[in-house]
């Protein structure tokens, strides 16, 4: 048995025996705390501080979790793909405990906020205020993650597998989530996958909404919309049960290990971005290669990611597009799978599924999106 395993166990061990719930295998993370903390006598804060010294980046069958949150809810923690995303960003960002109140009894919240602040240039950044809570549980105390303290009492609607959990603030339109439900039939269908049977899509008015109902009462660059594609959760931002591109997440979620292009494109293709249509990103794309001079290379857009998400989202748009004509729902199934594994390179897979050489992609993807926009509009 290797260490870490042997330490996993051993992390379990001392939980389930609830002899020393505070050992644990990650002691270098520096936590700071203000002063309204009792740091000797409050066990909610050493509960959460022991959770941060484990290791949240990495998944595991982390014990400090409610049983839901960890196997039907998230893998765990909802915010390890918002601030515990790797190692770097532990060390980044440190956590200061704010306060701790019990908020009903044996429920007690507290509040963490994660900043970066550098001695030499006396600059602070936060990126998140982060609310988490942990609850009194056959004489222990357990993490539980604010979705469900939050949601307890939201209004919900069945339309055939989607359950929509409704802000306060929404007003349901039935419509609408028929529309959803009928999209993601029609899709699940046509590519052969797996129905969905169970999911649960969480309308929100605003994108601050999304990001507290998480427990994040800051974030940085909260989303419009996030989907837990293992765990059939969509939570969409933009006020309505019609949000294509989360559902496209969800109808593929079976390919949620492949990498980020590919799963965007997929998204964006059959579902737009943001409320917009493929044929609006093209023509929103165009202007911007048409103000820059000259459209960013494939390989410029690859490494922008984020910062480039328009083209990012769209060329994956269009390169399934052609996959889709070229090949059927199989060759889109087909490259989804490919990108999954590491050892091919993403202009590989592309130049493969389309019949091209990698020096050609650039070439396709100009091609295409004059034509895409060439075939879809009037009086071009
Ligand atoms: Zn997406």
């Amino acid at each position: 048995m290797n260490k870490k395993a042997f330490q996993f166990i051993m992390l379990y061990l001392t939980l389930l025996l609830n002899v020393d719930v505070y050992a644990y295998i990650y002691d270098d993370m520096p936590i700071s705390y203000s002063n309204r903390i009792d740091t000797v006598n409050d066990k909610s804060v050493k509960l959460w501080e022991s959770y941060l010294q484990s290791r949240p980046d990495s998944i595991y069958e982390n014990p400090f979790w409610l049983d839901i949150d960890r196997n039907d809810r998230f893998s765990f923690d909802p915010a390890r793909i918002w601030i515990f995303q790797n190692q770097e960003m532990l060390k980044t960002y440190k956590p200061m405990i704010l306060s701790s109140e019990e908020v009903s009894p044996g429920l007690t919240m507290i509040k963490t906020l994660f900043i970066n602040s550098s001695d030499t240039s006396k600059k602070v950044s936060p990126l998140a205020l982060y609310r988490v809570y942990v609850q009194l549980k056959d004489s222990g105390y357990v993490l539980k993650s604010a979705l469900q303290v939050e949601t307890k009492s939201w209004e919900s609607r069945k339309m055939n597998g989607l359950t929509f959990i409704l802000s306060p603030l929404h007003k349901y339109t039935s419509s609408l989530a028929r529309k959803s439900a009928r999209f993601c039939d029609s899709l699940t269908a046509l590519f052969d996958l797996p129905d969905i049977e169970d999911a649960k899509i969480y309308i929100l008015t605003s994108k601050d909404e999304l990001a507290s109902i998480l427990g994040f009462d800051y974030f940085i660059a909260p989303p419009f919309g996030l989907t837990y594609a293992e765990k059939d959760i969509v939570l969409t931002a933009l006020n309505s049960e019609w949000h294509p591109h989360e559902l496209a997440h969800l109808i593929f979620r079976s390919y949620s290990k492949t990498h980020r292009f590919f799963q965007e494109g997929v998204a964006t293709w059959c579902g737009g971005s943001l409320g917009q249509s493929l044929l609006d990103l093209t023509m929103l794309l165009k202007k911007e290669n048409e103000k820059r001079g000259q459209p960013l290379s494939f390989k410029n857009v690859l490494q922008a990611e984020q910062n480039e998400s328009l083209a990012y989202y769209t060329y994956g748009a269009l390169i399934f597009k052609e996959v889709f004509e070229q090949h059927g729902g199989r060759g889109v199934k087909n490259v989804l799978i490919e990108g999954e594994n590491n050892n091919k390179s993403i202009e590989e897979i592309i130049a493969n599924a389309l019949g091209i050489s990698v020096s050609d992609i650039d070439d396709f993807l100009q091609k295409s999106l004059y034509l895409f926009i060439k075939n879809n509009t009037i009086n071009y």
